[in-house]
Formats: C-alpha cells, sequence, structure tokens
C-alpha cells in the first residue's frame, strides 16, 4: 500500500490535487472536510456535533474525527492505498493514524504539503466560496479562523513527519496541471 498525508493551508488546493492524484495513481481519497459536510447534509448525529465547530472555522474534536477516519479506512479493504486530505490536523491524530495504520499492517509513505502564501489562500477561498455552496468560504472572519487554526494546531505536523524522514513541500502555485504535474512525479517516486 502507498499512503499519502495530502497537506497544507486551507485553500492550498489538497482537493482539487487528490481528485487527480488518485486515478493518476490508483488510491483511495478521504477527506475529512468531505464526510463531516456529507453528515450535516445528511442530519446524522456527527453532522450535528461536527456543524457548530466547522461553521466557526475550528476544529471538530480529535475522538469524533479519528473514529470517523478509520471507519472510512476500513469501507475500503481492497484499496491500493490512501490518500487523506485534511487529516491529520493535529498531533493526537497524526498518532492515532500512525497506530491504526500499524494494526492494519500499513504505513503513512509521506506527507507532501503544498505551499502557498497566505493572501493567496483568502483569494482563493473567496472565489470558491461564490460557487462552493460551503458556508464557510462564505464570510473573509471565518475564512481567516480557519487558516489562523491552521498554524495553531496543524502547521505544526511538518515537524511531526520532518522528524520521521517523510516530508516533502510542493510549489502549490501554479497551474492545476502544474502543480498535479509536481505531486504525481513525487508520489510515483516514492
Ligand atoms: P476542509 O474541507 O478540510 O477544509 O475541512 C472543513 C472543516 O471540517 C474544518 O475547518 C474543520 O472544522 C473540519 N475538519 C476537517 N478535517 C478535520 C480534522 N482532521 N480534524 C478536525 N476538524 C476537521
Amino acid at each position: 500500500m502507498k499512503n499519502i498525508v495530502l497537506f497544507g493551508p486551507p485553500g492550498a488546493g489538497k482537493g482539487t490535487q487528490a481528485e487527480i492524484l488518485k486515478e493518476k495513481q490508483n488510491l483511495v481519497h478521504i477527506s475529512t472536510g468531505d464526510v463531516f459536510r456529507r453528515n450535516i447534509k445528511g442530519g446524522t448525529e456527527l453532522g450535528n456535533l461536527a456543524k457548530s465547530y466547522i461553521e466557526k472555522g475550528h476544529l471538530v474534536p480529535d475522538e469524533v474525527t479519528i473514529n470517523m477516519l478509520k471507519d472510512e479506512v476500513k469501507k475500503n479493504p481492497e484499496a491500493n492505498g490512501f490518500i487523506f486530505d485534511g487529516f491529520p490536523r493535529t498531533e493526537v491524530q497524526a498518532d492515532a493514524l500512525a497506530e491504526f495504520m500499524e494494526e492494519i499492517d500499513s504505513q503513512i509513505d509521506a506527507m507532501v504539503a503544498l505551499e502557498v502564501e497566505n493572501e493567496v489562500l483568502v483569494e482563493r477561498l473567496l472565489e470558491r466560496g461564490k460557487f462552493s455552496g460551503r458556508k464557510d468560504d462564505a464570510n473573509e472572519e471565518i475564512i481567516r479562523e480557519r487558516i489562523e487554526e491552521y498554524y495553531r494546531k496543524t502547521d505544526t505536523l511538518k515537524d511531526y513527519y520532518k522528524k520521521r524522514d517523510k516530508y516533502f513541500g510542493i510549489n502549490g502555485v501554479g497551474s492545476i496541471e502544474e502543480i498535479s504535474d509536481r505531486l504525481n512525479t513525487l508520489v510515483a517516486s516514492l
């Protein structure tokens, strides 16, 4: 199995790139944000719980998110590998992921981070908000809160994976195709 953590702040292009990469590398794409949004739409208990956090631009509690992620992985026993998009976002989640991968006789091979400056992120998210239908994209204050939450709790995971020799940074500015070529070349070499 080849398992990639696709990393970067909100608006870095993780979702877009994961959709392309999964086809090129025959991997299963799991976006925790998408799973939460599906649950909110479906009015499930998990969705109701997650909603208040997401609408404020804050992280959903670790335990809830970790259990949800494990369930998503277990739904795909035949997978060739996974692209984790938006997970892990805290060190507790990163530890839980490492432990879980070991339990299923697998491993995280790399964290690949899409590097994009903050002002470009805000611009992209405001633009996306015009058609994504996401409440958390529609308001600049919430967008900035999400980016701050990323720097408070998530960015430090780069060091977590650097220490384990699994960190790779990629320039996340350019056309979608240019970025996907950079990403695919890197992932193919792992
Ligand atoms: P995303 O689609 O990745 O931008 O995620 C949208 C929102 O879902 C985030 O702002 C968080 O509120 C929540 N979320 C997604 N993934 C996680 C995670 N791994 N841990 C906690 N909250 C998450």
